[in-house]
């Protein structure tokens, strides 16, 4: 006996309900395919395509629009024996059979290629009045998934491609003029940086020039009319920090205006008003974040604003980076209803390394939400392999389409289905790993390092603990292959952190973590998970450089422990570590934020006291390489040598190529010579570029050069 308003889409292995497409539109035609592909994963059979002049009851109508819901929005409803999707536009009908198939018919979507879907020979539909439209007209994340199409539909995600202009979507003004085209004949169109025009790829346009509005325009002109159909278009400044263009009349706007952002805002409001019809994007991004005083952008000015500076083991209210972006959001949202908010989840140097930001998710989201975001951008790891990605993805796509569901909830389901009966023991590690990193009062943000949590969320104790919730999670699903491979996957974080802590203590068993590294690296190949980092760092070559550079048994360096006496000390921040730093026999990482010991635009040097005479034949310092941080090579490295500290003898130098490569590396400066010298004091002596290349991000500003161990043998 069928319950009223009770449908039945197909009964022991036979279809019993049609489809019938109420537009032709390419949204509704990919509405029914993922209907139809679901039915028949779950009963085997496909339900017709039918005209609907030869349906009278048991149809599913898909497609045509629905009165008053926004483009993407839905409603599903039982009318007359048959179901109705409508659409407010957008892709609404394949978001009404989304919801249909996850809410009415058991299915749901976990990762890539990763679904649970229900089998059984008959399909039957309560009656279902169902309306639903996103909070966020644009929605978008660099997610686990985006190679899967119906991933893509499933998690209702946008593509920037499909809505910019010829892709150009963020860091334009590069692609717009580039400086390689107009640099050398035209380097008034670029920043006035630290005394000179400097042309490159990461400076700026003097915004103030009205050459460079008139030549934009006309490129601009150009992109729309290759690319018919498209409305919107990015024209924002390129990556890199503080590269504004510093001329006088670039500089007077800005004063004025009290933010960077007022040139900005007016080159744009004169672009709006230019293309009346067309959508300007602009960046509202690290010297840019804070709105203008005085310029108001105009309604199809889009503000791309970037919280890429903000802390995020609490919400963006309750810690001072936060609520400085909170006081440029607040702002450009009394001037705009039109903002784009590019937000990050994300650890760009150890994608592999717990990343516990799920507590916030919501929280930010709603506040967007509350500022006229309309747009929403979520940076987060999207590869395999990294900081639970998968979770990371469901709930983004979740919360940005409806930021009041309970985040919490979220993730007991997404643990509870994607890995199963190990699901408990993830979510109660998620809680403790919450629960430390609050406690710690730490930091977490988008270049972290395991190694700064080591004295909190990743101590000795909560290490142990993490490690027995994770033994039990693999032990609840060593019969499942399926469950037992995202189970691994999912603890390859922890591995890391094991990894990175290790090489900061001495004394451990190098046996232990020799065998610890083999794990590691044998779970990454069999899960086909190779990079470390944004960098491209990769996981053979940490695991190669590791034996090599922490896990030697003896110390041959003739200067451990030796006193460092500055002629030229290092910038503030590392002066507290830099007096053992350099010669304590433990190497630095992949991120500059412990170990290392950096220098500002300016050169270093210093002496080491090595106690009492030694004889040796080889000096070598181990420098950083993180072109993405500013830290670049210096220039060159030289030594020299003395017995009584005052009279040195010159010991050879090295010189460094400059070299634009993105991944992080240890590049040594070594001197050897061919008879060895006897002396108690080196001195080391560094020299830097001194101003970042017109090529890096850094365009015009000091450059960095940060070193560790100084190697005698
Ligand atoms: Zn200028």
């Amino acid at each position: 006996m069928l319950s009223r308003g009770q449908m039945v889409l197909v009964k022991d292995g036979k279809a019993k309900a049609c489809i019938v497409l109420a537009d032709q539109t390419a949204e509704t035609r990919q509405a029914a395919e993922l209907l139809n592909k679901f039915v028949g994963r779950i009963s085997g059979v496909q339900l017709p395509l039918v005209p609907s002049s030869k349906v009278r009851r048991n149809g599913v109508f898909i497609g045509g629009k629905s009165a008053g819901l926004p483009s993407d929005g839905y409603q599903i409803a039982c009318h007359g024996g048959s179901l109705l999707i409508t659409s407010g536009g957008g892709r609404g009908a394949v978001y009404g059979v989304v919801a249909l198939l996850e809410q009415y018919m058991g299915v749901n979507y976990w990762a890539y290629e990763a679904y649970d879907c229900p089998r059984c020979p008959t399909i039957s539909l309560p009656a279902i009045q169902l309306q639903d439209a996103p909070a966020f007209r644009f929605r978008q994340t660099f997610s686990y998934g985006n190679d899967d199409p119906d991933y893509i539909l499933w998690y209702r995600l946008n593509n920037q491609s499909e809505v910019f202009a010829s892709n150009l979507w963020v860091h334009t003004f590069n692609q717009i003029l580039p400086a390689s085209v107009y640099g050398a004949s035209h380097p008034e169109y670029y920043s006035f940086l630290n005394g000179q025009r400097r042309p490159g790829a990461h400076s700026q346009w003097c915004l103030t020039n009205p050459e460079v509005f008139e030549l934009a325009c006309q490129k601009i002109d150009s992109i729309f009319k290759a690319n018919p159909g498209k409305t919107m278009i990015s024209v924002s400044q390129n990556d890199g920090n503080n590269t504004y263009c510093q001329c006088e009349a670039c500089r007077a706007v800005d004063e004025y205006e009290g933010s960077p952002s007022g040139n900005l805002i007016r080159f744009l409001n004169k672009l709006a008003k230019r293309f009346p019809d067309k959508q300007f994007s602009t960046l509202a991004y690290l010297y840019s974040m804070h709105p203008p005083k005085h310029v108001k952008p105009l309604p199809n000015v889009n503000i791309m604003l970037c919280d890429i500076d903000c802390k995020r083991e609490v919400p963006l209210t309750d810690n001072a980076s936060g609520r400085d972006f909170m006081r440029a959001l607040e702002g450009w949202g009394r001037i705009s209803d039109n903002i784009f908010v590019w937000d990050y989840g994300i650890n760009f140097d150890n994608m592999i390394a717990p990343f516990p930001n799920f507590h916030i998710l919501q929280k930010n989201l709603q506040l967007f939400k509350k500022n006229h975001a309309t747009m929403i951008f979520e940076q987060v790891n999207g590869q395999r392999g990294t900081d639970f990605s998968e979770m990371r993805a469901y709930m983004l796509g979740k919360l940005m389409w409806n930021p009041s569901l309970n985040a919490d909830s979220l993730m007991q389901v997404f643990l509870n289905g994607y890995y199963g009966r190990a699901g408990k023991y993830l979510y109660e590690y998620q809680k403790i790993l919450q629960g430390a990193l609050l406690a710690s009062n730490t930091d977490l943000w988008i270049y972290d390092s395991p190694v700064s949590h080591k004295a909190g969320m990743l101590n000795e104790h909560c290490m142990a603990v993490y490690q027995e919730l994770f033994d039990k999670a693999e032990a609840s699903v060593r019969d499942d292959s399926v469950h037992l491979a995202r189970v691994q996957i999912a603890r390859l974080p922890i591995q890391y952190s094991e990894l990175e802590i290790a090489r900061t203590q001495t004394g451990l068993d190098k046996a232990a973590v020799e065998r610890k590294l083999e794990t590691f690296r044998e779970r990454c190949a069999r899960y086909h998970i190779t990079r470390l980092n944004e960098r491209n760092n990769l996981v053979d070559d940490y695991c190669r450089l590791y034996k090599e550079r922490f896990l030697p048994h003896a110390n041959s360096n003739k200067a451990a422990g030796a006193k460092v006496l500055w002629n030229h000390a290092p910038a503030a921040r590392y002066r507290p570590i830099a007096d053992k730093a350099l010669t304590d026999g433990l190497y630095g990482g992949a991120s500059y934020v412990e170990s290392w010991v950096g220098w500002e635009g300016e050169d270093a040097d210093f002496v080491l006291d090595m106690g009492e005479k030694k004889t040796f034949s080889s000096v070598t310092t181990d420098f950083l390489m993180q072109s993405g941080a500013w830290v670049l090579l210096p220039k060159s490295v030289s030594y020299s040598y003395s017995q009584d500290g005052k009279t040195f003898t010159n010991l050879g130098s090295c010189e460094f190529a400059e070299d634009r490569d993105l991944s992080i590396r240890f590049v040594p400066g070594e001197v050897r010579v061919s008879s060895p010298v006897t002396a108690r004091y080196i001195r080391v002596v560094v020299k830097t570029i001194g101003l970042c290349p017109s090529w890096h991000y850094g365009v015009g500003h000091p450059a960095w050069f940060f070193l560790d161990e100084v190697k005698v043998e």
